[in-house]
């Protein structure tokens, strides 16, 4: 995913010294660097005139209002036509488009407004009156995806409100120069409409990761940001600004140094990715013949299909919280059973680790409010994750077992739990296996007998004890975003202590071989899911320790197997060995950026300084 190629007349924004740096953290949904100036899309509802037509008039009115909203479905099937034209072919995309086709000929909003008008209302009040009574009706809803439809439903309503005015829509799509777009939202025309040549990145102050700016923005390989708050009131046109869509910042008015700074990441993020692109896929082994098994996070459904093309050994880990999050009612078994079915046949026979419901700490869910504690000091520290299934939701974790169980009859699927503290939770834990592989026999419901079973290791308490807990598992999976938060006693949410993150520290260097020599002498697979993985230079580490396989973003996934294919095994072994009883972090970080200077060259190295430094 490149930034795209600046044109010659572009010059960085100047800074405007009465404003001051501000940074602004949303979710990065699509990984680059873009620095440009704000161009704000103001998609708020026009103003409109509201009167009164005569009785002689209506008929008029509502000829008028049908005109606007045949000119709407027009514009919507020009969209269309213009997607499929431009070879756009994101199938999700005119999915979205369609789905908005839909509701300008769906007969309520025809109906409902000129049932409006007939009462007398203009044109425009009738829709804006309808548009209300539908906001009202879908705000007393407690489903998160109808909500959703309520924001697509108003704009169309928009849509056809700016016709009857006569206004101009989609003016945002021809640039003098090249812009980051800021908006509340976009609508799924918005985005295809534009000018993509002029557009350096989107911000947001609405959606999540699966919003259609955040899809469009991935497929289109432009930087982007959603849920930037109060970005819209912030921002005036013409503001500089960063776009960081790797850590997900929005940096306003930005000083020199960040600046600076930013067009130096920006380079080697692209000279990076151009390097990649020649990078073949295929199974991931050291230039002498070691075989590391590199597989790929997720956290959504959608990102499956782009991490099997990414030529992935398989999920390593697929965050199923997100299942329960944004929403007020939980996902039943049929749902359940069917999201995860879905991304075991993306992966077409390649295992899919699937790990049971981590919330609780710094994940939040309306759904179990009432068994989430809200006023412990420390949430991490207290019922979550695999805690909260087994002393407070055993039926929601049966649930969640029976739908993994079932998604196995359409290919391998491996069952992580997480934040094992201790062998009893494993064992424990296992025991609710048993039960769902029990009841499903009794309902003659066809599920994976012999699915294999894992557990995170990110309590130091759990990578201790590796050799007690191995004999219970099939694989163990290090999640090391939490083993250095609990190791270190930093908190990972909290910025003031994040100097101590340090995964090359020797303390997890130790940590981490103590984990993976315990597995291996029991014959357990050892795999390590946490961010560093996703470094080249601690991979490179990880992979002299003698880890089995790595488990990583899929949009991390070419740099760590073309720095896997450049390795020696040998000299990457005897690197680690030394590594063991070095002194300080920054004498392992030296070691390690020359090591992968010398094999990768500078590029490539220079960015796994950027890499994602893991959770902050
Ligand atoms: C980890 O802790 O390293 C991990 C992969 O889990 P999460 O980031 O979801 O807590
Ligand atoms: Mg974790």
């Amino acid at each position: 995913m490149s930034n795209p190629p600046l044109p010659d007349h572009y010059t960085p924004p100047d800074l405007d010294p009465s404003r001051e740096h501000q940074a602004v953290r949303g979710i990065g949904v699509s990984a680059g660097y873009s620095i440009g100036v704000a161009h704000l899309v103001d998609r708020s509802m026009p103003d409109f005139p509201e009167y009164c037509v005569t009785p002689a008039h209506i008929e008029e009115e509502r000829q008028r209002f049908l005109d606007a909203l045949s000119v709407s479905r027009q514009q919507l099937r020009d969209v269309r036509d213009r997607v499929i034209q431009q070879d756009l072919h994101n199938p999700e995309l005119l999915y979205i488009l369609d789905a908005h086709r839909l509701i300008l000929e769906d007969g309520m909003l025809r109906e409902g407004t000129l049932a409006y008008i007939d009462q007398k209302c203009n044109a425009e009040w009738a829709i804006k009156r309808y548009l209300d009574d539908v906001t009202t009706l879908f705000l007393q809803m407690d489903d998160i995806c109808l909500r959703e439809k309520q924001r697509d439903i108003e704009q169309e309503c928009k849509r056809v409100m700016h016709n009857l005015l006569g206004a101009r829509p989609e003016q945002f799509y021809a640039f003098m120069h090249p812009v980051i777009l800021v908006a509340e939202d976009f609508s799924p025309s918005d985005t295809l409409l534009m000018n993509r040549e002029g557009v350096l990145g989107f911000v947001t102050q609405m959606g999540g990761p699966t919003s259609h700016t955040a899809i469009l923005a991935r497929s289109l390989g432009l930087p982007a940001i959603v849920g930037a708050p109060f970005t819209t009131h912030h921002i005036h046109a013409g503001d500089p600004l960063i776009i960081d869509g790797v850590d997900g910042i929005l940096h306003i008015h930005p000083d020199d140094a960040t600046l600076t700074d930013y067009e130096k990441r920006r380079r080697r993020f692209n000279a990076l990715q151009k390097e990649l692109q020649e990078t073949p896929t295929g199974p991931a082994r050291t230039k002498d013949g070691h075989r590391i098994l590199l597989k790929a996070n997720i956290e959504l459904e959608e990102e499956a299909d782009s991490a099997f093309r990414q030529g992935t050994d398989g999920i390593g880990l697929y965050r199923t919280e997100n299942l329960y999050m944004n929403r007020t009612a939980m996902p039943d078994e049929e749902e359940l059973t069917g999201i995860f079915s879905r991304i075991v046949q993306t992966m077409h026979g390649l295992p899919v680790t699937i790990r049971t419901l981590d919330i609780g700490g710094e994940k939040q869910s309306e759904v179990f409010w009432n068994s989430l504690d809200h006023d412990t000091p420390n949430p991490a520290l207290g019922v979550r994750a695999l805690r909260l299934c087994l002393q407070r939701e055993p039926a929601v974790f049966q649930t969640q077992i029976r739908a993994i169980l079932r998604a196995g009859v359409h290919g391998p699927v491996r069952i992580l739990f997480p934040l094992v503290s201790d062998v009893g939770e494993v064992i424990e834990a296992r025991s609710h296996l048993d039960k769902a592989r029990t009841s499903l026999d009794e309902e003659g419901i066809p599920y994976l007998t012999d699915i294999e079973v894992g557990c995170m290791i990110e309590v130091p308490s759990a990578a201790l004890t590796a050799d007690i807990i191995a004999p219970h598992v099939d694989f163990f999976s290090i999640g090391t975003n939490d083993l250095i938060q609990f190791a270190f006693g930093i908190d990972r949410m909290n910025s003031a202590v994040s100097y101590l993150y340090q995964p090359a520290h020797p303390a997890m260097i130790r940590l981490l071989k103590s984990v993976c020599d315990a597995g291996h002498d029991h014959g357990v697979q050892v795999m390590l899911c946490g961010e560093m993985a996703g470094d080249p230079r601690l991979a490179t580490l990880l992979v002299g320790l003698g880890l089995d396989g790595l488990s990583v973003s899929h949009t991390t996934l070419p740099v760590i197997r073309r720095m896997i294919h450049s390795l020696s095994y040998q000299d990457a072994k005897q690197m680690a060995e030394e590594l063991l009883i070095s002194g300080t972090t920054d004498a392992i970080l030296d070691q390690l950026n020359t090591l992968v200077q010398n094999t990768l060259g500078s590029s490539m190295s220079d960015i796994s300084q950027h890499s994602r430094k893991g959770p902050q």
